[in-house]
């Protein structure tokens, strides 16, 4: 079959810039495209803190106009880690030449809406006509919009459908309604969602939501919940009404996430051999300051963005009632909101320092030691996506102890104590059902064969990359029907 025209614009990459799974996935997926012989197109901004990168140098003197702004970019090259896929980096020191990523206020409406200006320039500078214009969450939500209006005029767009992927819907990209006019788009005002002009402001999801070629989010399940009133925020009617134009596909898991080659690791181990695990084990308790003593002791790790959304409000009536009762070790690295530091840095320093610790930051290679030198993984979330950590811990022979919802659901088969499932999962979100949960993960380490069974089910289980990108192409392939 013909290769495919894909330009991908997001405004993560790893490694480039990371705050979550849309960093991971944009470039899981640019790669796996790649490989797989299609034309790929990736653009990103190029940030303050990638100054060290060496670039190569590609079109200059774009001029990204928004409403009165007119910003000065070029495009920067750098190949993507693991490929030889070039990486458009949009630099435009006025709107990229801060360290931040995200600024939390109008700023960003026009940094982000600049960066979705700046793909379709490269495309037209290159001369590329793609097949798919493939945008995620909010901040390149416009695209369908602008492809609709802003460059209709242009024939290299002609046969160009679009897809918006949503990571996370709990971030829409509201602003007030003026942005409109001063984004330079009062002559498309009517494409925006006029109840909420009305009400005073704009969503820059909501506008690609109405107006991409197709939707697509992170697992199947997500798909569904989005489109009721308990986690579609505001916007599960728009999503219902284009409930035949939404699709689920999970996210994989990349190359650097395996315990035979993991780069991160003291020692390495596989489904046969467990024995570097322990190496794993020992080697996490020494670098977070617990003791090695009895390596039997189970650990149960965790490593995530401090939010609502994570689950965390159930551990204060859970977690401390198990860590007082049993011989048991907790790690956490994360970080967020200041209520949840402030608490697990009194659960570590003060209720159990020789039990519990809390590593505040954001560490990549201790983020790899959590998941192959713990036991069990915690992962009690609110809502979810998809989630990525679920699927590491079960390839690290580290059973996940999840809420079943979301992507959870998908990826995580639940144990039943008797030769079944590769998690530990439960349903209502409360704390007195994590603590039983928590006590049957428990209960299932201590009985070593049932045990095993779960870590050797989830290290066999395959969560590559190669399968998800084939759901892509699929889909991309279906646009012009839809
Ligand atoms: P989300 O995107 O909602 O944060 P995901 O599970 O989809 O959650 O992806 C989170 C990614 O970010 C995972 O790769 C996880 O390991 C990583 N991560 C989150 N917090 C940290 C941290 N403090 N240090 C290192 N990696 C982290």
């Amino acid at each position: 079959m013909q290769p495919l025209r894909i330009c991908l614009v997001a405004s993560e990459v790893t490694p480039f810039a990371k705050s979550g799974g849309l960093a991971d996935v944009v470039a899981a997926l640019a790669r796996h495209l790649h490989a797989a012989g299609h034309e790929v197109m990736l653009v990103m901004p190029r940030y303050g803190r990638m100054a060290g990168l060496e670039f190569g140098e590609g079109p200059t003197g774009i001029v990204l106009e928004l409403g009165e702004a007119r910003f000065q970019a070029a495009v920067r090259t750098t190949p993507l880690p693991g490929s030889d896929l070039l990486v458009r980096c949009i630099e435009a020191p006025d709107l990229f030449g801060g360290e931040a990523l995200y600024y939390g206020d109008e700023g960003d409406a026009f940094r982000f809406a600049a960066l979705t200006r700046a793909a379709f320039e490269c495309c037209q500078r290159e001369g590329f006509a793609p097949d798919v214009i493939h945008c995620h969450d909010w901040h390149t939500a416009l695209a369908p919009l602008y492809l609709r209006r802003v460059y209709a005029w242009d024939r290299l767009f002609a046969g160009t459908r679009t897809l918006l992927t949503i990571h996370n819907l709990a971030y829409q990209g509201r602003f007030p309604a003026d942005l409109v006019e001063r984004l330079g788009l009062g002559a498309e005002r009517d494409l925006f969602h006029q109840d909420h002009l009305a009400e005073g402001y704009v969503s820059f999801l909501e506008t690609g939501i109405l107006h991409a070629t197709a939707l697509s989010t992170v697992s199947r399940t997500y798909a569904r919940e989005i489109q009721e009133s308990e986690q579609g925020r505001g916007l599960d009617g728009l999503l219902r009404a284009r409930a035949d134009h939404l699709f689920g596909i999970c996210n994989g898991v990349d190359i650097d996430w395996n315990p035979r080659t993991d780069i991160h690791l003291p020692a390495h181990y596989d489904v046969d051999d467990l024995s570097g695990k322990r190496e794993c084990k020992r080697a996490l308790l020494e670098r977070v300051g617990l003791s090695t003593e009895n390596l039997e002791i189970p650990v149960i790790g965790c490593v995530s963005r401090l939010t609502p959304q994570k689950g965390f409000d159930l551990v204060p009536d859970s977690l401390p009632v198990l860590l007082q009762r049993e011989e048991l070790r907790f790690i956490l690295l994360g970080s967020g909101e200041e209520r949840y530091e402030s608490y697990f840095h009194w659960l570590s320093h003060d209720a159990f320092p020789s039990k519990a610790r809390f590593w505040r930051g954001y560490d990549e290679p201790l983020s790899h030691l959590i998941e192959a030198g713990s036991d069990l993984f915690l992962m009690p979330s609110l809502f979810e996506p998809c989630g990525l950590n679920q699927m590491y811990s079960q390839l690290y022979g580290t059973p996940p102890v999840v809420r079943r919802t979301g992507g959870l659901a998908d990826t995580v088969e639940a144990a039943d104590g008797q030769g079944r499932g590769t998690g530990i999962v439960f349903d209502e979100y409360s704390s007195h059902a994590l603590l039983a949960t928590l006590e049957f993960a428990l209960y299932l380490y201590g009985r070593p064969d049932e045990f095993r069974g779960i870590q050797e089910r989830g290290m066999r289980r395959d969560f590559s990359w190669q399968g998800r990108a084939a759901e892509y192409v699929d889909l991309y392939r279906r646009l012009p029907s839809l």
